[in-house]
């Protein structure tokens, strides 16, 4: 007598793909867009990336490869360069999802800061500047990254103190910062500066060259498991033309705050993806790994550990889905963004955790996404603001 195979057992894709709840923002367009992406990480990024992951850094030429896949110039004006609405926040997501696929962001971390480095370039320079700088960028022969964090602190923003004092038509910058993402290959360095004392109300934003004497970059120490350009950088008398502060005198930290929502959400968008590589993995390996006679799904705990991942991924994914329609509609919902952020980190922390605990020793042999997700997950809880300071923003835009 023939039996009919067991539901369970025809085992669906629970695969990257298959853990993504649909979205009703994605259109047709979203998704040629996440294919054109997935396209360039499988041919460029895919065969290298435990070299690079290895290194901490990939080679400068990936930069103009993603230049021509349309990597670099999404979401900056075609006249510039660049394609797709910065309107629409649904194809940054689906960039970094993709960009995040191999559960590790080392490439992503130093080819995405131009996402929040250059757009007050965009908006507030001049043509020469965008001459100069956009166009290069957004063509991948050049490089920016956002300076804003100081050794003494990067929570308290508004307390900087790298100085920039005013000479005849130059400013004279003195300071120093750390923990900068590309810094180490940087051609031009985004700069919150100190023109006045007041708190937030004294910052200036000025585009510094790299290469100016007065400027030295040194590797953060420790962080070679992320991403060794990853820099701390000096600034001792640095003379910078006056025409490079972007924006008004000491209002430069109004200028920044948008950036700090777009690093947000491609935060959300990443600590997602990587909880479904960690999920399809985990999944994946409990579908055929035997214990006590049985498929490790086949024990009650181990399936109710799955579904809670999944229910705390899938709750994540439509509360970003919220957001997305809220932008979509002309809003900029700071706060929800905010926890969003927080919980999206969390979720990938449990996950993370959960998934290599399900692969057992395993999980220490070399070769697994979920390790390299598990050992990045961390610096999610920091970048664009830790748990506590985006609990403070939430708090205060909600008006506790
Ligand atoms: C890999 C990596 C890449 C980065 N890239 C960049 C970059 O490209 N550009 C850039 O400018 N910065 C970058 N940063 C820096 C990052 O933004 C900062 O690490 C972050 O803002 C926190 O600042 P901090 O490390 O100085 O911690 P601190 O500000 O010293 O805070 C330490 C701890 O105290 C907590 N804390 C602070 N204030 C309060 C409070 N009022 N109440 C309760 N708790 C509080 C914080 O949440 C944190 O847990 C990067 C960091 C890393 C690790």
């Amino acid at each position: 007598m023939s039996r009919e195979p067991d539901a369970r057992r025809a085992d669906p894709p629970l695969d990257f793909d298959g853990l993504r709840p649909p979205s009703p923002w994605i259109t047709p367009a979203h998704r040629a867009w996440r294919d054109r992406v997935r396209a360039f990480v499988d041919t460029h990024v895919a065969p290298q990336i435990a070299a690079w992951d290895a290194a901490g850094s990939f080679p400068d030429e990936l930069y103009r490869v993603a230049a021509r896949e349309g990597i670099l110039g999404l979401g900056f004006p075609e006249a510039l360069g660049g394609h797709l609405p910065d309107a629409d926040p649904g194809y940054r997501i689906l960039a970094a999802e993709e960009l995040h696929r191999l559960g590790t962001g080392v490439v992503f971390a130093d080819l995405a800061t131009h996402w929040i480095a250059l757009p007050p370039v965009v908006n507030l320079g001049t043509p020469a500047l965008h001459d100069e700088v956009v166009r290069p960028v957004l063509a991948g022969g050049k490089r920016i990254a956002f300076a804003v964090t100081e050794p003494a602190g990067g929570s308290d923003a508004s307390a900087m103190t790298t100085q920039a004092e005013p000479r005849g038509d130059d400013w004279v910058v003195n300071g120093s910062k750390t923990l900068i993402s590309g810094a180490m290959r940087a051609d031009y360095l985004l700069t919150a500066v100190r023109t006045a004392s007041g708190g937030a109300g004294g910052i200036s934003l000025l585009l510094i060259d790299a290469a100016d004497p007065g400027v030295t970059r040194q590797p953060v120490p420790g962080l070679g498991w992320y991403s060794a350009s990853n820099g701390a950088i000096e600034f001792r008398n640095v003379v910078v033309p006056a025409g490079r502060l972007l924006g008004v005198e000491n209002r430069g930290f109004a200028s920044l705050l948008p950036q700090f929502n777009i690093e947000r959400l491609s935060s959300v968008a990443a600590t997602l993806a990587m909880s479904r590589v960690c999920l399809a993995e985990a999944i994946a390996w409990c579908r055929t790994r035997q214990t006590f006679g049985k498929r490790l799904i086949d024990h009650q705990a181990v399936r109710h550990r799955l579904v809670d991942l999944v229910r705390l991924t899938h709750a994540a994914y439509a509360w970003l889905d919220q957001c997305v329609w809220r932008i979509q509609s002309g809003e900029m919902p700071v706060a929800d963004i905010a926890m969003l952020k927080v919980q999206a980190t969390r979720t990938l922390e449990r996950t993370a955790r959960d998934s290599m605990h399900l692969l057992g020793g395993a999980a220490f042999t070399g070769g697994s996404r979920i390790e390299r997700a598990y050992r990045e997950a961390r610096i999610f809880a920091l970048g664009g603001g830790t748990e506590e300071i985006l609990d403070d923003l939430a708090a205060r835009q909600m008006k506790f």
